[in-house]
This record gives structure tokens, sequence and C-alpha cells, in this order.
């Protein structure tokens, strides 16, 4: 029997880097999961995957920083797929969106999620909520770029990204805390710099990869799978008694 045979799992972000392989790794080991994204071709595509290789998966969009959306698309895993199990928090931005945006989908996005996700699997008798945050969320960000001058505030954007991760950390401590009693384990991981879309435009900078390797001491950037993994393992009963923290999944970035 696999590790989460007869769950089902709401991954949001599913439509791309870490939230796909989250979706194809949960499935792989027996969840049935609805895929949801702001962009619904790449949930769509997500859920083909899972289904290719002999999963169950649903696909939605969803705006994770709109509240209604967000219950919603919790109501409708469970009527869609006879259940809900498991909860991932994954969408997320880069903080070049600018302060509102990042927060809204960031911290408020998560926020929905738990909110709504905790009471949910509360009442339905427990289960496992998974946030992604980041090594921004235990820590401040290094440049890749130097600036020019001062003519502009300097990295107003790693500000909210940072401001962001934190709170959901902050979120993930608290619900976790509140919802023990319930059943409901709530979990961070806290990735390092992963290889996906997100972080393409920095990567692609000259001489950004290797700086960026260079800040993980295992000495490169993880893959999404690596993320997956962690997540499935903090899905799982194999964490029965893992709850409230923030795993980081890093390379040894926040080692040092
Ligand atoms: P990604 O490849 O860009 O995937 C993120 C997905 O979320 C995209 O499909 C994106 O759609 C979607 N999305 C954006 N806004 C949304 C919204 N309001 N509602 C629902 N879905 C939305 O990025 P990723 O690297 O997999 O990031 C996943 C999570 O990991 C994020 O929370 C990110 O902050 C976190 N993280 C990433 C890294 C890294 O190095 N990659 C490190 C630490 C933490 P669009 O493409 O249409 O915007």
């Amino acid at each position: 029997m696999a590790r989460l045979d007869g769950k089902v799992a709401l991954v949001t972000g599913a439509g791309s880097g870490i939230g796909r392989a989250m979706a194809e790794r949960l499935s792989s080991e027996g969840a049935a999961v609805m895929c949801a994204d702001i962009n619904e071709e790449g949930a769509q595509h997500t859920a083909a995957l899972v289904s290719e290789h002999g999963g169950r998966a649903a696909a939605m969009q969803l705006d994770v920083s709109a509240e209604e959306q967000v219950k919603a698309a919790l109501q409708r895993t469970v009527d869609e797929l006879g259940g809900i199990d498991a909860v991932l928090n994954n969408a997320g931005i880069g903080g070049a969106n600018g302060w509102d945006t990042t927060i809204a989908v960031n911290l408020s996005g998560v926020y929905w999620g738990l909110l709504h996700g905790a009471q949910l699997l509360a009442e339905r008798g427990g289960g496992s909520i998974v946030n992604t945050a980041s090594i921004a969320g235990l820590v401040g960000l290094v440049a890749t770029q130097q600036r020019p001058s001062l003519a502009e505030p300097l990295t107003p954007g790693a500000g909210a990204y940072v401001a962001a991760k934190h709170g959901v950390v902050g979120l993930t401590r608290q619900f976790a805390i509140t919802y023990a009693r319930y059943g409901v384990r709530v979990n961070a991981i806290s990735p390092g710099y992963i290889e996906t879309p997100m972080t393409a435009g920095i990567r692609d900078v000259e001489g950004a990869q290797a700086f960026l390797e260079s800040l993980h001491p295992l000495g490169r950037l993880g893959k999404p799978e690596e993320i997956a993994a962690a997540a499935a393992f903090l899905v799982s009963d194999d964490a029965s008694f893992i709850t409230g923290i923030a795993l980081p999944v890093d390379g040894g970035y926040t080692a040092r």
C-alpha cells in the first residue's frame, strides 16, 4: 500500500514549478489531487500529467488572493474528489510584483487557505496543511545584482517577499497550535533557490547562477521534486508528530 493511498489533496499553484511537482509526487504516492492555479491551462496540464501516470486528478482556476475563491476550491475538492485530507498552500509570486500584490498573493493567499482549510479539515476529523514559505521566511535575502546608484529605494521587491514569507512562517506556527487539538497538523517548507520558472529571470542574469549556487553549501540550486518529496513526507503519517515547523529544504543555505 502506498503512503498516501485514499488521501485527497488540494495543491495551489499546481500549474507550474514546485506545485506541479507536488501534485505529481502526491499522486505517485496514492493521493487524488485537485490542481488549482490562476493559470487554468497550467493546472489542466498538470492534471493531465497525473492522469497519464495513472493517478486521479482534477483541475480548476483559482486566484488564492480571493477569499471566496479559496473557500470554493476547498469545497470543490470535496465535491469532485470525494474528500479532503491535505491542503498545500503553495501558490506564490516574486516580490517584483510590488508590495500590495505580493502580500495579497504570498501572505493573504496562504491565510485564506489556512483559515478555511484548517477549519474544514478539523470539521472532517483532521488532516495536514503544508505551506510553501521560503528561506526568505527565515532570513533576509542577498541581492544578486549591485544597484548603480541610490536614486531609488533599494530592493523593495525583496522586502515585500521576505515580509510575506516571514508571515507565512508565523501563520504556520499559530494555526499549528490552534488546530492541534483537532488533529490538523500545519507545517511549512522553506525552499532555497529552486530551478523553476519563478527564478528563471534571476538565474539568466550573467553571473547570477554561479553566485546563487555559492550561497548553497551543497553547491547547486534545488529541483522542484526535492521540495515535493518533503511535502509528501509532511502530508503523510510518517510526520504524525510534526506540527508547526518551517522545514528548510535549502542545500544548507540557512545553516551558514
Ligand atoms: P512558479 O513556477 O512561478 O509557479 C507558481 C504558480 O503559481 C504559477 O503557475 C503561477 O501562475 C501561480 N500563481 C501565481 N499567482 C497565483 C494566484 N494568485 N493564485 C493561484 N495561483 C497563482 O513558481 P515556483 O517556484 O514553483 O513557486 C511556488 C512557491 O514556492 C511560491 O510560493 C514561491 O514563493 C515558493 N518558493 C519558490 C522558490 C524558488 O526558488 N523557485 C524558493 C522558495 C520558495 P502564473 O505563472 O500565471 O503567475
